[in-house]
Formats: C-alpha cells, sequence, structure tokens
C-alpha cells in the first residue's frame, strides 16, 4: 500500500520517545528522545517535529485511547498525569495538521501488517514484548480496535492464576512472565538481555527462566488462536532478541493445542524498534 504526502509518527514510551517521517511507505527521518515529564511537554516536543512538509501527524500511546476524540484513557506508564488529556486536540491546535491518537501494540501491529513480516497476511496475532506484553489482532486485513483501542491484549491472558501480581489487577499474566521485569525477576538480576546473554553463555537458570517467558507466550497465543481461528502470531518488542531462546517452550504450548488451531507460525517481526512510531504515522494518514 503506498501512502501520499509525508507523515509524523510519534511513540512515547514510559522512558524514551521514538519519531520516524514517512514519506510514502519509506522512513525519511528518525529519531529517538527522552520522554518528556507530562502530556503538555510531549505535545510542544511532537510539534517542533512536525515541519512544514508534514501532512499528518499519528502519536502512539502505551495504553487504551479513544480515538474518535483522540482522547488519553488509561496511560499510567509514561510520566505526568495523561488520563482524560487530549492529545489529539491539543496537538492539532498546536500543529494546524490532523492527528490520530492510537495504542502502541495496534500501532506497532498495523506496521508490520502493512509493511512488515506479516504483509500480506490477513489474519495474524501479535505480540510486543517490552516492559509490558502489548497484544493485537489482525483479521481480514485489518487490526481490530475495540471501543477503547483496547482489544486483543494477550500479554494479560492468565497463565498462572496463583502467579505474581500483574499491573493490570490480575496475577499470572503473560506479562509476568515474559516481559522484562518478569523476566529479571525470575532470574533474580538484569536487565533481560543479560539474562539472554547468560542463557547463551550456558547458565541453565537463565534458560529455565526464558523457557518459562516461552511457555507463558505459548499458552497466551495458543488461547488466542483458539478464540480468533489465526493461525500466525508476530513476536517483536526489545524482549524478542531472546525469542530464539523462548521458541522450544512456545512451540510445545502451541503443538499442544494442534488438534484445535492447527498450525501457528511464529513470525519474528522485521520493523525494529521503530515499528511502533512507524504505525502510527500510517495511522496519521488515515481518515477518522
Ligand atoms: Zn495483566
Amino acid at each position: 500500500m503506498t501512502h501520499a504526502g509525508r507523515r509524523l509518527g510519534v511513540d512515547v514510551g514510559g522512558t524514551d520517545t521514538k519519531w520516524v517521517v514517512l514519506d510514502g511507505d519509506t522512513v525519511a527521518a528518525a529519531g529517538t528522545v527522552p520522554t518528556p515529564p507530562g502530556p503538555g511537554e510531549t505535545m510542544t516536543l511532537v510539534a517542533s517535529l512536525a515541519d512544514p512538509s508534514v501532512e499528518a501527524i499519528g502519536i502512539a500511546l502505551p495504553g487504551h485511547v479513544d480515538r474518535a476524540s483522540g482522547t488519553a484513557l488509561f496511560v499510567p506508564n509514561p510520566p505526568g498525569d495523561w488520563d482524560g488529556y487530549p492529545a489529539g486536540p491539543r496537538l492539532s491546535a498546536l500543529t494546524g495538521r490532523p492527528v490520530a491518537v492510537v495504542n502502541d501494540a495496534r500501532a506497532f501491529a498495523h506496521a508490520e501488517l502493512l509493511l512488515g513480516t506479516a504483509r500480506g497476511l490477513a489474519d495474524a496475532l501479535f505480540a510486543v514484548l517490552g516492559t509490558g506484553v502489548g497484544g493485537a489482532v489482525a483479521l481480514r486485513g485489518a487490526v481490530l480496535v475495540g471501543p477503547r483501542d483496547n482489544l486483543g491484549e494477550i500479554g494479560h491472558v492468565t497463565v498462572d492464576p496463583s502467579g505474581p501480581p500483574c499491573c493490570c489487577g490480575n496475577r499470572g499474566c503473560a506479562e509476568t512472565f515474559a516481559g522484562g521485569p518478569g523476566i529479571v525477576r525470575a532470574f533474580g538480576s538484569g536487565p533481560a538481555a543479560a539474562v539472554a546473554a547468560a542463557a547463551r553463555a550456558g547458565d541453565e537458570r537463565a534458560a529455565d527462566v526464558l523457557a518459562g517467558a516461552g511457555r507463558a507466550l505459548g499458552v497466551a497465543l495458543g488461547d488466542a488462536a483458539a478464540l480468533f481461528g489465526v493461525s500466525a502470531a508476530v513476536v517483536g518488542g526489545g524482549v524478542s532478541g531472546a525469542l530464539d531462546l523462548m521458541r522450544p517452550a512456545l512451540e510445545r504450548e502451541l503443538g499442544r493445542r494442534r488438534p484445535l488451531i492447527g498450525d501457528v507460525a511464529v513470525l519474528p517481526a522485521v520493523l525494529g524498534p521503530r515499528a511502533g512510531a512507524i504505525g502510527a504515522a500510517l495511522c496519521g494518514g488515515m481518515s477518522g
């Protein structure tokens, strides 16, 4: 799919904010900056990135949003008080450009579906392994959104009802095992990349922790595949560099469910750490 015009996409994270300018389907410029101390400062930052060539803007937030009004609804991680913040109207007023406000995992999925590893697939599941585990579902060539941009939270499938507490209020969600902090907690030190390095160096306990992460992800993706009848799962995010170490346990969980869900292909994401920003930019070019 080719789009006309240059669009700015911004992916606001808990620590860093990534941005890209898309020219058609090509990344023309990109960068990473520390996330500002609050939503107002973030709008000022985004406005400063919107040079006159930018025709539309998309912002991805790590939480639930109302796409219709451009309002943040439940965005707990970035600094400042985002909940209820009218990001879309504020940024439109600052820049005079149309603004789309979307969930970061749905933005990631949109990018990988249109331009990445899921290109050409009609149906796919998505898991983004980072501090949390974001999720999304695409059916018939479109990422499902839901009323609060909240559809597809695969990271909050219950893997162990008596497991560690999750930020969502539940216990033992997939995120508590396969997200970065969950991996670090299970191993006893971090960061998650160091646990992966230890596993590669032959540390059996580190390998077990990553197998546990893979199993949790397999349970969540297997359940999602059963619910949605989808036979491909895209795995990305910063922690997915350890996907090869998680994959045997992940595949075992999917294989156990094969009579019901058939073969589910596990596909590494290909757009890298800017996938969320690319997806936000793509959403910025859409009406509504
Ligand atoms: Zn949860």
